[in-house]
């Protein structure tokens, strides 16, 4: 298997899709750092549980996400990387009126700066070794908007245009640059939607999820964490190596709609 001893960086990879991610990765015999900004006991646990599970090499690397040198210092204390997740993300929701302007910046500087920050740093190496996989997390929102969501979908719109610029750069030299758009995925950052949606919507939990979120999503059902790692694995294959600058949704038919 191509992804055989390469080294992976997966960012905002302590809980939810990043951890799925980092999961399948391991799994498929690549060696994973995880990251989130907090260094505390149980974030290096967490890794330890991969490595148990996996079998693979795994290491927590403490870096923030908001803060561009940080970014950087995640690659380089990583030792570089062949493949470069792209994940870590919060959300907030409200009105544009009332968006509180430190939310905004904070979602643009996570969701979307990051990922500039961290691919500039590890391109370089992976141009040294002529391959490479750069793999955005965006979203369905990176394709299409929802109102209340404004940071988040100008960001993933965001991410979506950098893949593309990413992939320009980087043809011909054996690294690919493509993005993921997840539809509704239970994770935490869903999670913590439910209450606000369920006081803005005046609904219980199982209509909130129903008609609110899944009414979004033809097939009625969640994906996955691990329908996101089986597809990052995917992109990372040999099959792949012509598929770049695209965005490929795994959304239930979300955006067929
Ligand atoms: P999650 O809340 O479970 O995970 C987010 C991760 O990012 C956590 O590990 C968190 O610690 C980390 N993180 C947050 N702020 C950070 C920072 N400043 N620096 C470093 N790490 C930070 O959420 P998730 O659902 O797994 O989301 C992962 C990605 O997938 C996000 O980019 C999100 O926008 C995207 N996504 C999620 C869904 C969904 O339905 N869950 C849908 C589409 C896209």
């Amino acid at each position: 298997m191509q992804i055989s001893g390469k080294r992976a960086i997966v960012t905002g990879s302590t809980s939810g899709i990043g951890l799925g991610i980092a999961k399948e990765l391991a799994l498929a015999g690549a060696e994973v750092v995880l990251n989130s900004f907090s260094d505390t006991d149980e974030d290096h646990a967490i890794a330890s549980k991969l490595a148990e599970e996996t079998g693979a090499t795994v290491r927590y690397i403490s870096a923030d996400m908001s803060k561009p040198a940080e970014c950087r210092a995640l690659v380089e204390k990583a030792g570089g990387c062949d493949i470069l997740i792209n994940n870590a993300g919060i959300q907030h929701v409200a009105r544009i009126e009332e968006f509180p302007g430190e939310k905004w910046d904070a979602i643009i500087a996570i969701n979307m700066s990051s990922a500039f920050h961290t691919t500039a740093a590890a391109l370089p190496g992976m141009y040294q070794k002529g391959w490479g996989r750069v793999i955005n997390i965006a979203s369905a929102h990176g394709l299409t908007a929802s109102p209340y969501k404004s940071a988040y979908v100008a960001a993933k719109h965001g991410v979506v245009g950098l893949t593309k610029v990413t992939a320009l750069e980087a043809a011909g030299k054996g690294v690919t640059c493509n993005a993921i758009c997840p539809g509704y995925v239970l994770t935490p950052i869903v999670e913590n939607q439910i209450p606000d949606q369920m006081k803005t919507h005046n609904m219980d939990r199982e209509t909130v999820i129903k008609e609110v979120m899944l009414s979004r999503q033809p097939s009625g059902e969640f994906a996955t964490v691990e329908q996101m790692g089986g597809t990052a694995v995917f992109l990372c294959s040999d099959a792949a190596a012509q598929i770049t600058g695209t965005t490929i949704s795994v959304d239930g038919g979300w955006t067929a709609l």
